[in-house]
Formats: C-alpha cells, sequence, structure tokens
C-alpha cells in the first residue's frame, strides 16, 4: 500500500470525525486532570483543517502535512494545537517532495512528528503526555517496518502500542503541561492527549486497512 495527498486528506477527513465522537469522552479526561477543552480544542482544530484542505486543495502529501499544521497552530489555543501542529510540520517536511509514500517514508514522517513533538513540549517518556503515545507507536511501527512489514502492518503495530501506551499513562505522574500542577493527585487518570493520539494512530491503522 502507498499513500498519496487524496489518501491524507482522507485521514484528516476521518480523524475529524472520530475527534468529533470522542469530544465528549476526551473533554472528561480533560477535566479530571486539566481544564475540559482538549476535545474541545481538537474538535475545532479538525473541523478547521478539513475546511481548509477543502478550500486549498492541496495535492502533495506534504502540502496536505503542512495545510494541517499551519491550520492547527494557528487555530487551536492550549498545549495539543501547537505539540500536534509542530508534530505536522515536520512530517510535511520529512516527505517533501514525495508524490506517495511508501512504508519506510511513513514510518520517517512519524518519527520527525516525535522529534517534533519532543523538541516543542519537552516531554520525555514517562512524564503522563501525548509523548507516551507516541513514543511506543514509533518504537513498533519501526521494529515492524524492520520485520519486513508493509504500510498496513506497520500501521496496526503502531496503534497496538499507541493504545496500551496511552492505557501506561492511567498511574503515571503527571511532569508536563497542566495536568503536572495536581502533582501525586493526577496518577490514577488517563492523559488526555494520549488518548487523541491513540485514536489518530487507530483511525491511521484502520483506513490503511481498508
Ligand atoms: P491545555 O492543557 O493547554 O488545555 P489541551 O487540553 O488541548 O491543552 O491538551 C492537553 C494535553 O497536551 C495533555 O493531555 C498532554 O498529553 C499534552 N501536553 C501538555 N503539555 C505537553 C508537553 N510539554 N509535551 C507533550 N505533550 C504535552
Ligand atoms: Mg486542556
Ligand atoms: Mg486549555
Amino acid at each position: 500500500m502507498r499513500v498519496n495527498g487524496a489518501g491524507l486528506v482522507q485521514l484528516i477527513n476521518r480523524y475529524a470525525e472520530v475527534v468529533a465522537e470522542n469530544r465528549t469522552y476526551l473533554i472528561e479526561l480533560d477535566s479530571a486532570i486539566g481544564d475540559a477543552d482538549h476535545g474541545e480544542n481538537l474538535d475545532r482544530g479538525l473541523k478547521a483543517a478539513v475546511a481548509k484542505l477543502e478550500e486549498v486543495a492541496p495535492t502533495a502529501p506534504s502540502d496536505v502535512l503542512k495545510t494541517v499544521a499551519t491550520t492547527l497552530i494557528s487555530k487551536v489555543g492550549g498545549a495539543a494545537g501547537p505539540l500536534y501542529g509542530t508534530a505536522f510540520l515536520r512530517a510535511s517536511a520529512a516527505v517533501q517532495g514525495k508524490p506517495e509514500l511508501e512504508a519506510s517514508d511513513i514510518v520517517a514522517a512519524l518519527r520527525a512528528a516525535q522529534d517534533g513533538l519532543v523538541a516543542r513540549g519537552k516531554a520525555e517518556p514517562g512524564d503522563k503526555t501525548m509523548v507516551d503515545a507516541w513514543g511506543p507507536a514509533l518504537t513498533a511501527a519501526e521494529g515492524a517496518l524492520l520485520a519486513g512489514s508493509d504500510a498496513v502492518g506497520v500501521l496496526a503495530a503502531a496503534a497496538d502500542a499507541a493504545e496500551a501506551g496511552m492505557r501506561a499513562t492511567v498511574p503515571l505522574v503527571a511532569r508536563k503541561g497542566r495536568a503536572s500542577y495536581l502533582g501525586p493527585r493526577s496518577a490514577g487518570h488517563q492523559d488526555p492527549g494520549a488518548t487523541s493520539t491513540a485514536l489518530l494512530f487507530r483511525t491511521m491503522a484502520d483506513l490503511a486497512a481498508t
């Protein structure tokens, strides 16, 4: 399987639907350890990205990802907008000039996205952030690629690992973002950003499998 720009537009459209379906859930998670806006922030940002993609109609993978990045950065307040925006921007740069992405390109884009997330947010593994879903997902994707998996297998492995990483945020004490203000009281709750990241990876895997 190869992914072109239209495939990435389809991904963003589908992720926007998934986020809308999970808006209340993400808000509930953020109300426990944050300020109850993660579902709202992402829903607004993805809806804006869908509208912008329709207006600009980019065709190259890199241009699709860049349009999403700039929209998220400009339209979403809070931590998650700039973080996801930076991830998409780095992914865009990683696939510059490629009309279609194969498994190794997808993994390179995911690696670049994570590097962007970490450069921007300075979170380390175990800080109870979206990095705790993204990191395991990337490790699993790289492992699956090395083992000879195609894009479908790579993304399925990544989605499973992202969900495991998401669940593993529950006992953690937050050391970054708003949840860190709660100190030890942040333990016992699943991180909202790790949850939206796991949803993103599951959306990629589901689309790749169809
Ligand atoms: P805000 O906290 O500004 O209201 P959101 O609620 O949209 O923003 O996003 C909160 C999520 O952002 C957290 O659940 C966490 O996963 C993620 N996050 C916060 N700070 C960081 C950081 N420094 N690095 C990575 N992720 C972070
Ligand atoms: Mg919030
Ligand atoms: Mg907020």
